[in-house]
């Protein structure tokens, strides 16, 4: 036990993308404020930001078909594509911001162009992705979106999906050039780096044991040093909680009123990477399917051209499984131990109303290898089983809460911020649509947590972010601006054939 006591302006607990945006907004907005970061591993972005943890997509519903749902009179609902596709252009300017003024360097190692692309086979399913591509290619946020159920056409965009297929079923696809791949492990260490520099404390190996709040109203953590055992006490006057999978815990642990009645329920995920480089030369696009009936959302099947340490590769997944911890690097108990007196009607009201869900999952985990292989087929009919292997990758905990709508115990999909009444503190739970939107998530807790500081800190957040608080929609020739500056900042113009010489 050491004596050492901190007393900091914020504590981040946790180096994934969201502390590492966060840390970076603040130092931006306030750049006397002392921040100190605690991480259990030794290195950041090593949990679901790391690059071989999660799909490294820019969501922005390009491609993502479950964002687009058929409404009972056939028509579709684009409102949460237009959404997230606004959503994640705050990141792309946020990213340019950092690059334009050298706070960050060489974008190509965090953020390649791809195209995004929908595949469906049948007759129902095509017809529901003209629809969708009707919706949406004359909506200025989806400019540049082609359709196509030829295919010969086809065979030019996905020659791996197409070569050797045999079913005579219809078969159809949207394509969209500006798609990007982002590896948000290397923006995460990145961020990090940026972060040292302008002396951000950042103490790796350091777990989080315990929260509480001080006769002060600030917060004091017990943290321990992972090797030595040796325990610490830190205060700070606001705390952000982005322990991903570990936020749970320690939300509970805080003891405030929102974060009651909340619990958690954790998916675990397996992809699949090819390790033949003929293979992975003849695919370019992350081509995303349609999930299978039941399958939660998360689980809809892609396969994704990666750039991963300056290599191109090839992953296809995720396949969705159970695990009960928390984090990839967490405890078997972690599920059982965040059953707490204020949530267990919840939790069980949840397990009632998942039972498919739960059947599905364990389906899903007890999958062999050579089936694993069938569903690829689906996608690559002539895929080999010794071209690919299996990653195990991140750990997603969806958020369980009752809700107006669905009632008591409903499995939330999205990511939530929870936060005290006074703002001093706040967690960031779930995980969808995740690191993309890392940047519009950060600036809803800023405003939520820093409501006094808002009209002092908003020209500096529109300096950095144009389109903040603005509706890109009813701006299309903002969004025209903004996908070209960005696009030239980030050197997402023009690199086509740069990315197939990836090859
Ligand atoms: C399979 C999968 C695929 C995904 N695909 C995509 C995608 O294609 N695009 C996308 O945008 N998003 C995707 N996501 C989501 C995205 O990865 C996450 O939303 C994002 O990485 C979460 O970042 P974070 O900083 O909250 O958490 P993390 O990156 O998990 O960071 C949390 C950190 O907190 C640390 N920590 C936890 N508890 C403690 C403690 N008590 N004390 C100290 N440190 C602690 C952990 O070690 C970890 O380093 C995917 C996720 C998964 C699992």
């Amino acid at each position: 036990m050491s004596n050492r006591q901190t007393r900091t302006d914020v504590i981040l607990i946790g180096a994934g993308i969201m502390s590492a945006t966060l840390g970076t907004l603040l130092k931006e907005l306030v750049p006397d404020w002392e921040i100190t970061v605690f991480e259990r591993l030794a290195n950041a972005g090593e949990e679901s930001s790391n690059e071989w943890n999660n799909a490294g997509t820019g969501h922005s519903a390009l491609c993502e078909l479950n964002y687009t749902v058929e409404k009972p009179d056939g028509s579709i609902d684009i409102s949460k594509a237009i959404k997230i596709n606004e959503q994640f252009q705050l990141s792309r300017q946020f990213w340019s911001y950092l690059v334009n003024s050298n706070l960050i360097r060489n974008p190509q190692d965090f953020i390649m162009p791809l195209p995004h692309m929908s595949l469906v086979q049948g007759e129902k399913d095509v017809t529901f992705l003209k629809k969708r591509f009707e919706a949406l290619s004359n909506n200025p946020l989806f400019q540049g979106m082609e359709f196509s159920d030829d295919p010969r056409k086809l065979m030019e965009w996905i020659p791996l999906i197409m070569k050797d297929r045999k079913s005579n079923e219809p078969i159809a696809a949207t394509k969209i050039d500006s798609g990007t791949d982002v590896n948000f492990g290397a923006l995460t260490r990145m961020l990090f780096d940026h972060l040292k520099s302008k002396n951000v404390e950042i103490k790796f190996k350091h777990n989080v044991d315990d929260i509480k709040r001080t006769s002060d109203g600030s917060w004091e953590l017990k943290v321990r040093n992972v090797d030595s055992g040796t325990v610490e006490r830190h205060t700070a006057k606001f705390v952000f909680i982005g322990g991903g999978g570990g936020s749970l815990p320690l939300l509970q642990k805080s003891g405030i009123p929102e974060g009651k009645h909340v619990g958690g329920f954790p998916v675990s995920g397996l992809f699949m990477v090819c390790n033949n480089p003929d293979v992975v030369a003849q695919h370019h696009a992350k081509v995303y399917g349609k999930a299978k009936v039941g399958a939660p959302p998360m689980s809809v099947p892609h396969l994704d051209t990666r750039f991963i340490d300056n290599k191109k590769s090839l992953l296809f997944g995720p396949f969705a499984g159970f695990s009960p911890k928390f984090l990839k690097t967490g405890s078997m108990f972690d599920l059982l131990g965040s059953v707490k007196p204020d949530n267990v009607l919840t939790m069980l009201a949840a397990g009632a109303k998942n039972v498919p869900l739960t059947k599905y999952l364990i389906q899903q985990v007890m999958l062999s290898k050579e089936q694993r292989m069938e569903e690829l087929r689906e996608f690559i009919p002539n895929a080999k089983s010794e071209d690919w292997d299996i990653v195990v990758a991140g750990q997603r905990v969806q958020v369980i809460k009752d809700t107006a709508a669905g009632g008591k115990g409903t499995l939330q999909f999205g990511t939530e911020v929870i936060s005290a009444a006074d703002g001093s503190i706040a967690a960031l739970l779930g995980a969808s649509p995740g690191a993309s939107t890392a940047v519009f998530v950060m600036l809803e807790l800023i405003k939520k947590c820093f409501p006094q500081h808002l009209k002092a800190w908003e020209p500096k957040i529109k300096e950095m972010i144009p389109s903040y608080g603005v509706s890109l929609l009813k701006n299309p020739e903002l969004i025209h601006e903004i996908h070209t500056s960005t696009a030239r900042t980030l050197g997402l113009a023009g690199k086509k054939q740069y990315a197939y010489a990836y090859a």
